[in-house]
């Protein structure tokens, strides 16, 4: 019975591709009755109360509860710092003074992929490190890796590789990185299930090897696709415009909304549909990798063709 989770950032209002994620990450735990846990990923400084808030209305106005107790990722800073003084004990991390444009600028990591950290700040000297502490400039923290080939199993996506570069655990601004929180937070949580966007799953391979670097069980990885708009942009969490107060303030109802998701998760529904209903006909074999698309001029979400 592998626990399921929904970590929404508090970032902007919730649009219909990050509810159509919230009910497939509930869904995904029905068959095995297990709970699906709720997790604010609050630490971008974009995050607000006022958006929260916002969120847990849609929550509640689609029928979506959450088990045992929530986890807020600002409450848990302590946390994440002892992991990475464990990590650093481990000799697994080293200060990284690089900015953007150095990272751009400096010549390819000779195993990474594109856009890999270079490895510029691996093996500093103590006098290097020392000169660059003199500098004044606080460094980012980044793990240690010798370039593994990790490859995750997902199970709509099936086998995913990608070399695993030295990525940041801990931000320069001293705070903990989301491809660190989110590894000791499902832990932490007892996660056996991960449902999130497919715009993660490139990401996922770091994830499934600090797991095994911590010594912990990698959870299921579930990459259910984006929705994009009808220009085949993504839906983006800014304006609201592709939101369910919108959607209600149209005069359309929850249940139609829940049918449409529910179908393009390859659900047989009717024009309305509660979430018992989506429940009781979803089958995990039926959901797909297309993106689905969500016209808002004619407010229907379709998988594209
Ligand atoms: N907090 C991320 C989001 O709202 C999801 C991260 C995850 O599920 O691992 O898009």
């Amino acid at each position: 019975m592998p626990t399921g989770r929904y970590a929404p950032s508090p970032t902007g209002t919730f649009h219909i591709g990050n509810l159509r994620t919230a009910v497939a990450a509930w869904l995904f735990t029905r068959p095995d009755d297990s709970d699906l846990l709720l997790r604010w990923e609050d630490l971008d400084t974009t995050a607000s109360a006022v958006h929260e808030a916002a969120q847990r209305a849609d929550f509640e106005r689609l029928g979506l509860r959450f088990d045992g107790l929530e986890l807020r990722q600002t409450d848990r800073i302590e946390a994440y710092r002892e992991v990475l003084a464990d990590l650093s004990r481990r000799d697994l991390t080293y200060p990284c003074w690089c900015s953007r444009k150095d990272i751009r600028d400096a010549p390819a990591a000779p195993h990474g992929p594109p856009g890999s950290y270079p490895g510029t700040c691996r093996d500093l000297s103590r006098t290097e490190i020392a000169d660059r502490e003199r500098g004044g400039r606080p460094p980012a923290t980044r793990l240690r890796t010798d370039h593994p080939h990790v490859t995750i199993v997902d199970r709509l996506h099936g086998e995913h590789s990608e070399i695993v570069d030295d990525f940041v655990l801990e931000r320069f601004d001293g705070t903990p990185a989301y491809n660190l929180v989110v590894v000791v937070d499902d832990h932490v949580q007892g996660v056996g299930q991960v449902v999130r966007a497919d715009d993660l799953l490139a990401s996922t391979p770091r994830h499934a090897h600090l797991h095994h670097v911590l010594g912990q069980p990698e959870p299921e990885w579930i990459h259910v696709p984006l929705v994009h708009d009808a220009n085949g942009d993504r839906l983006a969490k800014r304006d609201g415009s592709a939101g369910l107060a919108l959607w209600l303030a149209n005069g359309r109802t929850v249940e139609s909304l829940l049918a449409q998701i529910g179908r393009s998760l390859g659900i047989a529904l009717s024009d309305a549909a509660d979430l018992g209903e989506l429940a009781a006909g979803f089958d995990p074999t039926a959901v797909t990798t297309e993106p689905a698309v969500y016209d808002q001029a004619t407010a229907t979400l379709s998988l594209a063709d």
